[in-house]
């Protein structure tokens, strides 16, 4: 076995690559671009080396700089994760003709199956089930254009060389061939830099199922089972599983042989993935066909893990060192089952678009590490970690496993809600919707369930405006509770030196503007008011985190996780997540007021309490004073950081307004 290795990677699989190394006592080497000198990977590994700029072209891309660097740190093999030069022929002999290990299959292998077209024509010679469809080397647009008829409509065109859901057009109709036919050898040739195509049928409404094999350098291959990875957008996959749903044992030794037989077909040593198409009838008969293999480690390998109960990295290391498989295929067996969730920073409703910024909360449910725990957690991202536009937006990856598939899914539901991240958007809500919707429930499972099922993914609002409110509403008042003892808010006894008040909160909910009312009743109780919801307000502290509550509004009684980010508010529930902008209407022109150091009265009024005490030490935002004005209650807050040097007025004094209330100094 290896002492020490290089991953030539970063994010969630280097950091993924790097744990089952430290289990195993094998030395790890990090490499990192500029934007990633902080990155978690870095942390992760035991040596870490810069090799260049934050574009993967200036850094992960350069194999000779990598390989440099396993050189100088004395690494004796690689590991290429996925993406990157994980799938690159030249990198892997580059490795070899270095003297290093490239932990991966030979380059020959990576070559017969780099190009979709002639893999397909190998797996063709290999008794491997194609789909219908032309993969020969001729490019004449009047030949495809011809092959394509032949075919019948509707066809997809596919780059040799594509990847990741990338190069692929949908024709329905010969009339549309050409133009769709030069947009994706376009798409090629900036993407892949070759224009060659392929042209298929397109399946309608197939699924995607994908069978994991493993092959060693003693010329043993055995398959793993299958995963179906049919949940996907724009052709990436978003949901995968193991078993995948309605699986008969006869098809899965069928697929597994035809697997076995690919891989055979290329003397595969390492992980690979033989992906295949599948037809399905009405009367659930299922047809296989080879679609492409991946020659590599794949992001959806831990519920593989899940329901075997082995590390496939520690086979890969072994594989890699020249030990045999460690289990023959009868020694192999799927107990329970399995659903990893691709957590991306993007928006959902929003076309997908990627998102970027900095992460101020990235809270993840409790997990344990590796396989087959309830709820695993691969992540290569921290809370304050920057999200950058230079990689791929995949922030972790939230991997279950359950007695069923029911329970898998209860398990993947839950541990949803206990994800937190603000300051980045995520695809977290889509994601339980997703899970939730009858297609996913009930397992009809092919690549057009997004979009068949779209009504119930997108624009969707499981919170609601009254809960929301009310949670802004509990958080403010146990702020000024936790600041200031004398704050008259924070007693809910009854104490009121001046009858019932009513207090305003403005907010902005979904791009509209919302008002509040809180009374104080002489009882003690508030009652709150938003819209036409009026009724209790009543929390309690709960959970770990200092801004966790158990609310009840308006006959709810919820578990409320509760985060400000500026002026943004997020609002995690059980039942979904929603952000709401809180509006102080007051803040604003204090904060011209007091440009110079003094806090002013924005209106007349009678100042009912301070916040703050002598000394006290601000940031923005927080609240400094209370004041009534025409029997609304108003907060004024902070307008910058500073010290509170001077009180100015006491408690019940009537103040003009612009009088000054309290005068600030700059922190030390
Ligand atoms: P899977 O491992 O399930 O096939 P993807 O298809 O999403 O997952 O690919 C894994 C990673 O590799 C992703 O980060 C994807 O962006 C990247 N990738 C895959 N193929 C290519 C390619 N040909 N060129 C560039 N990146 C690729
Ligand atoms: P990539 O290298 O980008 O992963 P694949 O050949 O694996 O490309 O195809 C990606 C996805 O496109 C598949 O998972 C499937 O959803 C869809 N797809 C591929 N071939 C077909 C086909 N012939 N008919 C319908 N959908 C297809
Ligand atoms: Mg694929």
């Amino acid at each position: 076995m290896f002492d020490k290795i290089l991953i030539a990677n970063r994010g969630e699989i280097a950091c993924r690559v790097a744990a089952t190394c430290a289990r195993l006592a094998i030395k790890t080497v990090a490499v990192y671009s500029d934007a990633d000198a902080g990155a978690a990977h870095v942390g992760a590994c035991d040596e870490a080396v810069h090799i260049g700029g934050s574009a993967p072209k200036d850094s992960y891309l350069l194999g000779e700089r990598i390989i440099q660097a396993a050189l100088d740190t004395g690494a004796q093999a690689i590991h290429p994760g996925y993406g990157f030069l994980s799938e690159n022929a030249g990198f892997a002999q580059a490795c070899a003709d270095a003297g290093l290990v490239f932990i991966g299959p030979p380059a020959a292998a990576i070559q017969a199956m780099g190009l979709k077209a002639e893999s397909k024509q190998l797996m063709a010679r290999a008794g491997v089930p194609l789909v219908p469809g032309y993969h020969g080397a001729d490019q004449d647009p009047a030949l495809l254009q011809r092959e394509a008829d032949a075919i019948g409509y509707p066809v997809l065109i596919k780059a040799s060389a594509g990847g990741g859901g990338k190069g692929m057009r949908v024709v329905d109709s010969a009339p549309d061939f050409a133009a769709a036919l030069a947009s994706c050898q376009r798409e090629a040739s900036s993407s892949f830099g070759n224009t060659a195509v392929l042209v298929e049928k397109y399946v309608q409404r197939p699924r995607h199922i994908e069978v994991q094999v493993f092959g060693d350098s003693h010329g043993n291959v055995v398959h793993l089972f299958e995963r179906d990875c049919s949940v996907q957008r724009r052709h990436q996959k978003v949901l995968e599983e193991a078993p995948a749903p309605g699986m008969t044992e006869a098809l899965r030794q069928q697929m597994g042989a035809a697997a076995v037989a690919a891989a055979r077909a290329v003397h595969y040593v390492g992980a690979g993935t033989v992906e295949f198409i599948v037809e399905q009838d009405d009367a659930g008969r299922m047809d296989f066909f080879f679609m492409e293999m991946n020659t590599r480690l794949q992001v959806e390998h831990p519920v593989t893990e899940a329901i075997t109960g082995l590390d496939l990295v520690e086979w890969q290391l072994r594989v890699a060192a020249g030990e045999p498989l460690p289990l023959a295929q009868s020694d192999l067996q799927i107990t329970g089952h399995a659903i990893e969730a691709r957590i991306c920073a993007e928006t959902p409703d929003q076309q997908f678009l990627p998102a970027t910024g900095s992460l101020q909360v990235f809270a993840l449910p409790a997990h344990v590490a590796f396989t087959r725990g309830a709820v695993r957690v691969d992540t290569g991202v921290r809370a304050g970690d920057v999200v950058s536009p230079f990689y791929d937006p995949m922030l972790a990856k939230l991997i279950v496993h359950g007695a069923t598939r029911a329970q898998a899914l209860a398990r993947m539901d839950q541990a949803l809600s206990q994800l937190h991240a603000v300051g980045v958007a995520t695809n977290v809500q889509f994601l339980r919707h997703v899970l939730q919707s009858p297609s996913f429930a009930q397992a009809q499972l092919d690549t057009a369930l997004i979009g068949r099922e779209s009504a119930v993914l997108f624009q969707q609002e499981r919170v609601g405006l009254p809960l929301a409110v009310a949670a802004c509403v509990a958080q403010t008042l146990r702020a000024e509770a936790a600041l200031q003892t004398a704050d008259p808010f924070s007693r809910r006894d009854g104490w009121r030196a001046y009858g019932e008040l009513v207090r305003r909160f403005a907010f902005e909910f979904h791009g509209e503007a919302v008002e509040a009312n809180l009374r104080y009743l002489h009882d003690g109780l508030l009652q709150l008011a938003v819209g036409d919801t009026t009724g209790p307000l009543q929390w309690e502290a709960s959970g770990e985190g200092a801004d966790g509550m158990v609310l009840q509004f308006a006959g709810q009684r919820q578990t409320v996780d509760f985060y400000q980010n500026g002026p943004v508010a997020h609002i995690h529930t059980a039942q979904g997540a929603t952000q709401i902008i809180v509006i102080n209407p007051f803040a604003q022109a204090t904060a011209v007021h007091a440009t110079a150091g003094r806090l002013t009265a924005p209106m007349p009024g009678r100042l009912v309490a301070f916040a703050v005490q002598v000394g006290a030490t601000v940031t923005q935002g927080q609240p400094l004073a209370v004041m009534e004005a025409m029997k609304m209650e108003h907060t004024i807050a902070a307008p910058g950081d500073g010290i509170v040097a001077e009180l100015l007025f006491a408690p019940g004094d009537q103040v003009a307004e612009g009088a000054e209330l309290l005068r600030l100094e700059a922190n030390a």
